[in-house]
């Protein structure tokens, strides 16, 4: 008998956790270099020096992406059957007479580089080309990075963040990952020293910068909006986001579809879509009108 046997969930909330870390760590640099001009910093000035310093946790990052991948394709590979990732031949396998069963962890699991192999014979659908073509990539990437202690990998901070947006989406194509991205910062460590209550706040602020930092195509397959399209801000996101100490004016929300009447507004924090009323602000210095079911517009945030 065998004990102790993981399911999928298992793999996919500890992928979720590593992709966690790896986002936290990347995220927290791209946030600080966000503030470099208020700190009276010349962006362009410091921006090679800056991002230099961040090679080992960049490469690092990158490292822990392919570790989450794995870690969730098992998970894929468990909703099949947990017996199939057991990779050593029946004669290596624990006495079977041991009393109280085998713990499932005494087995050895099929190595990262047959994953995808393994998958793709017993699943209904295998994994796309482009996936395991990206898989790959990463497995290289990492494997130079522990060979060569990292010396030769140059890292770009947009890969890093490009690798974790495209495997989330590739492998929870119904999720947003800045969704996910928010509860995590809302369980952190610090939200029981309040930091919780900022979670809208730098969940929104980290989307922004992706959005800038991404090519058009990959801000619409990662996190379903237009890069080019009018933002405004979310009637939620405006609601949750903690406003004691700054003004929340993070804007990710689009008119889905874009149309002049259109009142479905789409928030990717919330991955959810809202009902918004089309008014003129009452502002005289706001254009806006697109205003929430609570009377707020969502271009100046002043109350009608
Ligand atoms: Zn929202
Ligand atoms: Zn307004």
């Amino acid at each position: 008998m065998i004990i102790n046997i993981p399911t999928p969930a298992d793999y996919y909330t500890s992928g979720k956790e590593l992709l966690n870390f790896a986002w936290d760590t990347t995220a927290k640099l791209l946030v600080e270099f966000d503030q470099a001009g208020f700190y009276g910093f010349d962006e362009a000035e410091i921006s090679d020096p800056y991002w230099a310093a961040a090679k080992r946790t960049l490469t690092t990052a990158l490292t822990i992406v392919q570790q989450a991948v794995e870690l969730i394709i098992k998970g894929r590979i468990v909703e099949i059957s947990p017996y199939i990732l057991i990779s050593d031949p029946p004669s290596q396998w624990p006495s079977p007479y041991k009393e109280g069963g085998i713990d499932f962890e005494a087995f050895r699991t099929v190595d990262a580089q047959d994953l995808i192999r393994v998958h793709d014979t017993f699943a209904q659908a295998p994994f796309g080309t482009h996936f395991v073509q990206k898989f790959h990539s990463l497995r290289r990437v990492r494997n130079v990075v522990m060979h060569s202690a990292g010396k030769n990998v140059s890292v770009q901070v947009a890969e890093v963040i490009d690798n974790a947006l495209y495997m989330h989406k590739s492998l929870f194509p119904e999720e947003s990952w800045f969704q996910v991205r928010r509860e995590f910062l809302r369980r952190d460590p610090g939200s029981h020293l309040g930091s919780g209550e900022y979670a809208t706040n730098t969940t929104c602020w980290e989307a922004e910068i992706v959005v800038r930092l991404l090519e058009p195509s990959q801000v619409t397959a990662y996190l379903g909006i237009d890069k080019k399209q009018r933002k405004y801000l979310c009637p939620a996101c405006l609601d949750d986001a903690n406003t004691d100490a700054e003004h929340f004016e993070r804007k990710l929300a689009v008119l889905a579809p874009k149309a002049p009447g259109s009142t479905n507004l789409y928030c990717p924090v919330c991955n959810h879509t809202h009902t918004v009323v089309r008014e003129d602000c009452a502002e005289v210095n706001c254009e806006g009108n697109v205003i929430s079911g609570d009377n707020r517009c969502l271009t100046c945030s002043s109350w009608q």
